[in-house]
C-alpha cells in the first residue's frame, strides 16, 4: 500500500468499513431535457467481494462507475466510501482518495501510445511520493504478475488487444487499491482474451481484491460472485 498518498484526504480508508455504501443516490442531468441517469441506487459492497452489474446501453452503467470512482457527484443521496463521507470532499480530496484507492480499467484500454509498457505502469504511481526506482519495482511486480514480464520494453501499439488489457490491469492494481472498477473490460476481446483477463480478475478476487465491473456480457458477468441489473437508473440485485 503506498504510503504518504493521501495526504490531501481528510482521513485514512477505514479498512473494516463497507468499502462502497451508496444510500438513496440519484444523478439528474439538468438538461433540457433532464435525465434522471440514477433514481434512488442504495449499495452496499463489503471488501473482498467481486460484483457484475449488468444492463443494456443508456440504463446508467457509466454514470453509475463514475459516481464509484469519484469522478461524478450524486445531486442527491449519500456515498461513503471506506467508512469516509464523500459529499463534502474538495476535487482535491478526492483526485487524492481516488488515486491511492481506486483502480480503473476500461473497454479500450486508454494506455499512452508513445510510453513502454514499463512506462505506462510505472506513470500511474507518479503522484505516490515514492521514489522512482521503488515504483518501478512495483510495476515490474504488478506486469509479472498479469504475465507480462517479457513485454516491459514494448510499445503498446505491438501488442495485441488481450495483452493491452493485461498492463491496463496491472497498472490499475499497481498502486494497490481498495477498489477495481472495471467498464467493460472484455468489450474489445475476442473469446480467448476475454477468459484470460476474466482468470486475471478471479486471481485477484482470491487476493482480497473488491471488484466493481460493468458488462452486457452474460458469460462474463457469471464469473463475479455477485450480479445486479440497472435498468433505467434503478439497480436490483440478482439471485
Ligand atoms: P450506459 O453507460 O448504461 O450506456 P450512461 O450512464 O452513459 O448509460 O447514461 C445514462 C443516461 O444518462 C442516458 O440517458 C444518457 O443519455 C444520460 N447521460 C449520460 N451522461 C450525460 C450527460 N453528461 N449529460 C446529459 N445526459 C447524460
Ligand atoms: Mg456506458
Amino acid at each position: 500500500m503506498a504510503s504518504g498518498a493521501r495526504s490531501g484526504a481528510q482521513a485514512a480508508p477505514d479498512q473494516a468499513a463497507p468499502v462502497i455504501d451508496l444510500d438513496d443516490v440519484t444523478r439528474i442531468f439538468p438538461g433540457p431535457p433532464a435525465v434522471n441517469a440514477l433514481r434512488g441506487v442504495s449499495l452496499r459492497v463489503n471488501a473482498g467481494e467481486y460484483l457484475a452489474i449488468i444492463g443494456p446501453s443508456g440504463s446508467g452503467k457509466s454514470t453509475m462507475l463514475n459516481t464509484l470512482g469519484l469522478l461524478d457527484r450524486p445531486t442527491s443521496g449519500d456515498y461513503r466510501f471506506a467508512g469516509q463521507t464523500t459529499a463534502q470532499l474538495s476535487e482535491d480530496e478526492r483526485a487524492a482518495l481516488r488515486g491511492g484507492s481506486i483502480g480503473f480499467v476500461f473497454q479500450s484500454f486508454h494506455l499512452l501510445p508513445t510510453r513502454t509498457v514499463l512506462d505506462n505502469v510505472v506513470l500511474a504511481t507518479m503522484y505516490s511520493g515514492t521514489p522512482r526506482e521503488e515504483r518501478e519495482d512495483r510495476a515490474r511486480d504488478a506486469l509479472a504478475r498479469v504475465g507480462l514480464a517479457h513485454r516491459v520494453d514494448f510499445f503498446p501499439g505491438t501488442l495485441s488487444g488481450g495483452e493491452r488489457q493485461r498492463v491496463a490491469i496491472a497498472r490499475a492494481v499497481c498502486t494497490s487499491p481498495m477498489l477495481l472498477l472495471a467498464d467493460e473490460p472484455t468489450g474489445n476481446l475476442d473469446r480467448h482474451n476475454s477468459d484470460v483477463v476474466m482468470e486475471l480478475f478471479d486471481e485477484l478476487h482470491r487476493d482480497g481484491l473488491t471488484i466493481v465491473m460493468i458488462t452486457h456480457d452474460l458469460a462474463v458477468a457469471e464469473r463475479a460472485e455477485r450480479r445486479l441489473r440497472i435498468a433505467d437508473g434503478q439497480l436490483t440485485e440478482l439471485s
